[in-house]
């Protein structure tokens, strides 16, 4: 996976992407990402990139012009290492982060992690002006129903959640298949040793060996944890098998 990030902060993406599994995954080349400087594009001699809303309002708005020659770059660079690497390039989805997006969910993270490369705009201000949205934008994403002042926490965690499900970026594959949401419950609770700590002792049943035993408490547990925490999830989970 090809990450191209358009924004004001880039030391904050790349910060926010260069720790952990993720950056033993850019290591092996198993995702790559590239950052621009949205702020480099601009034409303004003062190096400005927002503007007054038509219509008045309080706060700025970044203008057209230094996103959209910022997404031109963007599309060179695509095309340039299409070329490089021999294949042909193929048109990418372009993310806006906003709060007034489609609600980014594990299904979504499922769904876009099927792409070979990815490009996520991130607003500042007040936002962005509509034309350039409507010019370059495929997709519009939200990380829940709050406002945050940037659009770079969301799309970090976009790119964390695409790329834990990237074969090969975490050691074990089998742990996102059983993790919370990906059947549609939320994961049963888990222990490691010692086998008693502060008095609480692991649940017999985990130290059995017994593995169709450990398959139906875990189903079980998931169960009653989505009930108790997530009505919302179980009722669907229900709804979907009846
Ligand atoms: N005026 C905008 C509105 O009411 O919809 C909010 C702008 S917000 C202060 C600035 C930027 O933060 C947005 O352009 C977007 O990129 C990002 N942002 C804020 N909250 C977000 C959320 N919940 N999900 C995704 N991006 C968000």
């Amino acid at each position: 996976m090809n990450y191209y990030v358009m924004t004001l902060f880039p030391e904050l993406i790349e910060k926010g992407m260069h720790t952990g599994v993720l950056y033993r995954a850019m290591e092996e080349k198993l995702l790559s990402l590239e950052c621009f400087h949205i702020r480099e594009y601009t034409v303004n001699r003062h190096k400005r990139v927002d503007d007054y809303t038509y219509g008045g309002g309080a706060g700025m708005l970044m203008a057209c012009q230094p996103i959209y020659d910022c997404y031109r770059a963007v599309e060179t660079r695509r095309r340039l290492r299409a070329w490089e690497q021999g294949r042909k390039e193929k048109p990418a989805h372009v993310i806006y982060m906003s709060p007034q997006g489609r609600v980014f969910t594990q299904s979504v993270a499922e769904e876009l992690s099927r792409e070979e490369e990815l490009i996520f705009l991130c607003g500042h201000y007040e936002g962005i002006d509509e034309r350039v949205l409507e010019e370059v934008v495929t997709d519009t994403i939200s990380i829940g129903d709050y406002v945050l002042t940037g659009g770079e926490l969301p799309a970090l965690v976009v790119m964390d959640s695409i790329s834990r499900l990237i074969p090969g970026v975490l050691n074990n594959d089998v742990s996102a298949e059983t993790e919370s949401f990906t059947d549609g419950l939320l994961e049963y609770p888990q222990y490691t040793r010692p086998e008693e700590w502060m008095g609480k002792k692991v649940p017999e049943v985990l130290l059995s060996g017994h593995h169709a035993k450990v398959e139906a408490w875990r189903l079980e547990q998931s169960l009653l944890r989505t009930k108790e925490r997530r009505p919302d999830l179980y009722e669907k989970y229900l709804e979907e098998r009846t």
